[in-house]
């Protein structure tokens, strides 16, 4: 028999990807998408440019390898929020998006919630429930909530009312009980509630049309799915406590897996559940931006390598693109810092560079005086990450091996989320 292989898909801000592998990671097709720009009224007709989106990835896996695919999992991104028909599953309402606000809900949701929970944040999928359901007028009677990676999921196995605990963290699960907790179930809404699997867990089968129009196998299974953010995490495949991934994209952020499960409402830093272990996340509004706006992508390439990484920069800044910081330090005043600025554009980049990378290891000392895993290896993702003077930089600043990680694309976290199901 041929060797088997497993289905992810990421759906994006941008657009959406999908990989598929084999049990040892290798990668054996791989594809984007850009999402079509179909409108409704006079918006964005999101939910069709994601269901034809869907169909489009399946196409263009090849139609030799399609009959060996074992699993199917995606990712969405977080707080994406849909309202459907729990008969039907069509969309009730314009999907909410995950970096949309609903502050007319924010009381409400502060006055139900504990304080500092997740979920009390203008973009959380609870204040979206909650604002749909105060705002809107049409019979409630047969309504459910689903994230996008949920609807995108039920759309291949059939099954309406299916999440994972990554995505519904935000609506206010509560992944270290796994359940919902009293105060949301208590609700007159909580009925449109998801029920709620570990990602990476089997749902069903692949619905018998599908499974024949692209002619994938007969055993062909879908599993739960989780968010974007977390899905190119899994990508690095840091799979020990300690490990931390720091992605250098327009801003900082770093993940860190960790046995303990540290929240800090302050640095806005908050723990996903992944099986026994927590990933601790937290994000600075440092980051590729500011170099961006400084320097072209040639230019960082042909300054960068005149850096001696081992010598120590004097420059101390604190690269902002506009007034205020959440984490590693929380203070909405906070002045961006870039000056002095040197005669020499080498020296003034390795000084940026140094400053981000002060900021970084900041940031880990400060999840690791939250309570957090002491951080011991760093992977690193995104543009900034393609530069080996700043990783060689990091390296000397943080005291720890930096490397780029080998996967860093969400869809081959889900993937490997598919596997984790077909097992
Ligand atoms: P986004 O978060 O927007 O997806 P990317 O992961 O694509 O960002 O990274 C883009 C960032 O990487 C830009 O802000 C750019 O300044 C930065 N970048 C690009 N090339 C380099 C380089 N050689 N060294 C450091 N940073 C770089």
């Amino acid at each position: 028999a041929s060797e088997r292989l497993y289905l992810g898909m990421d759906f994006g801000t941008s657009g959406a990807r999908y990989a598929l592998i084999d049990k040892q990671g290798t990668i054996h097709a791989e594809g984007k998408r850009e999402y079509p720009q179909y409108m409704k009224e006079d918006s964005m007709d999101w939910g069709r440019s994601w269901k034809t989106t869907l169909f489009s990835l399946l196409e263009d896996v090849p139609v030799r390898l399609r009959p060996l695919v074992a699993s199917i999992s995606l990712d969405g991104t977080s707080a994406t929020t849909l309202i459907i028909d729990g008969n039907t599953g069509e969309l009730l309402a314009r999907p909410y998006l995950y970096n949309e606000s609903c502050p007319d809900a924010l009381p409400v949701v502060k006055s139900i919630a504990p304080i500092n929970h997740t979920v009390c944040s203008s973009s959380s999928t609870l204040c979206k429930l909650a604002s749909w359901w105060n705002n809107d007028n049409s019979d409630k009677k047969s309504t459910l909530l689903l994230h996008q990676a949920d609807w995108l999921l039920w759309l291949l196995h059939g099954q309406l009312g299916v999440s994972d605990y990554n995505n519904a963290l935000k609506v206010g699960y509560d992944p270290e009980v796994d359940s919902y907790p009293d105060w949301l179930l208590s609700q007159p809404y909580a009925r449109l509630l998801p029920m709620v699997k570990a990602p990476g867990a089997s749902i069903g089968h692949l619905k018998g049309d599908i499974r024949t129009k692209f002619s994938f196998s007969e055993d062909c299974i879908v599993c739960t799915g989780t968010t974007d953010s977390i899905a190119a995490f899994l990508a690095a495949r840091a799979t020990q406590p300690g490990k931390a991934v720091t992605s250098l994209g327009s801003t900082l952020a770093i993940k860190l897996l960790s046995t303990t499960r540290i929240e800090d409402a302050r640095y806005g830093v908050y723990s996903h559940r992944l099986n026994d272990k927590w990933l601790v996340g937290g994000a600075s509004n440092t980051g590729g931006a500011v170099l961006k706006e400084i320097f072209t992508d040639e230019q960082l390439e042909k300054l960068s390598e005149h850096i001696n990484p081992m010598e120590a920069s004097r420059l101390d800044y604190y690269p902002l693109k506009s007034v205020g910081e959440r984490f590693p330090v929380a203070d909405p005043n906070m002045e961006p810092r870039l000056h002095p600025r040197p005669e020499s554009d080498v020296e003034y980049l390795h000084g940026i560079l140094e400053s981000i990378a002060r900021i970084e290891a900041k940031a880990y000392i400060l999840l690791k005086d939250l309570g957090a895993t002491q951080v011991d290896e760093v992977f690193t993702a995104g543009g900034g990450s393609k530069n080996d003077k700043w990783i060689k930089i990091r390296e000397r600043v943080l005291g720890l091996p930096v490397s780029r990680a080998t996967q860093t694309e969400a869809a081959y976290g889900a993937a490997l989320l598919a596997l984790k199901g077909a097992q």
